[in-house]
């Protein structure tokens, strides 16, 4: 998994990369250090994002620099991926992106009920691979992950399950999301374990104790979601700022006072810190220290405009030193003394 800085135009395939971005190695194939992440583009749960405006994100990625797309069925009930199959399309190119997709949620609750299970029974994880086949319009996905674990399916069985799709030249490559190290021993038993998607940025560190010491010493890749704490690491938030009906933002437990003032004050002095250090923001300060972390390879960012990826240029090609991690802590100690992490997102059991 070593990493490496291109700064100069190379050609792959068809589409031109012309950005500095570091990149890194999941199982054989380059992919880019920062991954857009396309749940906002599904277009439910982070507020209303129009196909053109989506599209032009997934481009706008490309343009980057950006190949590594994650995505999955549940964001937007299959939006994200069509939008993500329509730009690959509109590229012209299926190699402009390394697609991470996932399977094992159900969303087929009782109407009117926008939860969502794990599901990760056999019969449903062959139907949503051809499901997200047909979507994305391609006949290979680069790295299929389980999204969460179905703690009512044995691990071994859900490991056999995506060996079947790699022996069949459907994905290339599998992964595991939200598991934990019991979960991840047992399912590489059966299947070689390619990567591991938890979430983890400078607020939410529960992988420290854990499962990262655990995938960097296996070799399983880390791709971490909310790098930029669902938003609240961007740097524009404010105390009065309002998120859209359905927003998941309302109902994320960080989001609420008194708690969210200790977060906003926190990034406040991250704010300064970033200018003053390093004459950077604090989003590039935050995604940076993502990618600093031993045992991270890739950070997913998640955007539903390409302005919004404007900043990678300014996360990759430096490093923090070891007086700027312990600074982070301090502020982060002193402000947040009532954290809480992203429990609230964990599906229901069937
Ligand atoms: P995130 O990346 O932590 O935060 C995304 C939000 O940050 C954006 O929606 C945007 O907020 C804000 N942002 C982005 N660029 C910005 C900029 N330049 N300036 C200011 N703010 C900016 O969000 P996340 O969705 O939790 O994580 C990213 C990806 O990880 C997801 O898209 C998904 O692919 C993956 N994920 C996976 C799981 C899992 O269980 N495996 C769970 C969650 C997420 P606004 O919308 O307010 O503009």
């Amino acid at each position: 998994m070593g990493c490496c800085l291109w700064a100069e135009v190379c050609a792959r395939g068809s589409v031109e990369y012309a950005v500095g971005m570091e990149y890194t190695e999941i199982h054989g194939r380059q992919v880019s250090r920062v991954g857009l992440g396309t749940w906002a583009i599904g277009g439910s749960e982070w507020g209303t994002v129009t196909d053109t405006e989506a599209i032009a994100t997934c481009i706008g990625a490309v343009e980057r620099g950006i190949n590594l797309i994650d995505t999955a069925p549940i964001y937007g009930h299959g939006r994200a991926e069509e939008i993500v199959g329509r730009a690959m399309r509109e590229l012209g190119s299926r190699e402009a992106f390394y697609i991470a997709t996932k399977a094992g949620l159900n969303w087929e609750l009782t109407p009117g009920d926008p939860g969502c299970y794990a599901d990760s029974r056999p019969e449903r994880l062959r139907m949503e691979l051809e499901e997200s086949l047909r979507r994305l319009q391609t006949d290979f996905i680069d790295l299929y992950q389980v999204h969460w674990p179905d703690t009512t399916v044995p691990v071994e069985e859900t490991a056999g399950v995506l060996a079947e799709f790699v022996q069949a030249g459907k994905v290339g490559a599998v992964g595991v999301s939200n598991y934990n190290v019991g979960q991840m021993e047992t399912f590489a038993r059966v299947m070689p374990l390619a990567t591991n998607q938890p979430p983890y940025n400078l607020f939410e560190r529960e992988i420290d104790a854990e499962t990262l010491p655990w995938c960097r010493e296996h070799g399983v890749a880390v791709l971490t979601y909310s790098s930029l704490c669902r938003s609240l690491l961007g740097g524009r938030l404010r105390v009065d700022t309002e998120f859209a009906e359905g927003d998941v933002r309302r109902e994320d437990p960080k989001f609420q006072q008194p708690r969210y003032g200790q977060y906003l004050a926190a990034v406040e002095r991250l704010k300064e810190l970033a200018r003053e250090r390093y004459g950077k923001t604090v989003i590039e300060l935050a995604a940076r220290w993502v990618l600093d972390r031993p045992g991270v390879s890739v950070a997913l960012w998640g955007a539903k405009r390409p302005e919004q990826l404007d900043a990678v240029a300014g996360v990759v090609g430096w490093k923090l030193d070891a007086a700027a991690m312990a600074e982070i802590d301090r502020i982060v100690a002193e402000c947040v003394t009532d954290p809480v992490g992203p429990e609230y997102l964990t599906p229901a059991v069937r």
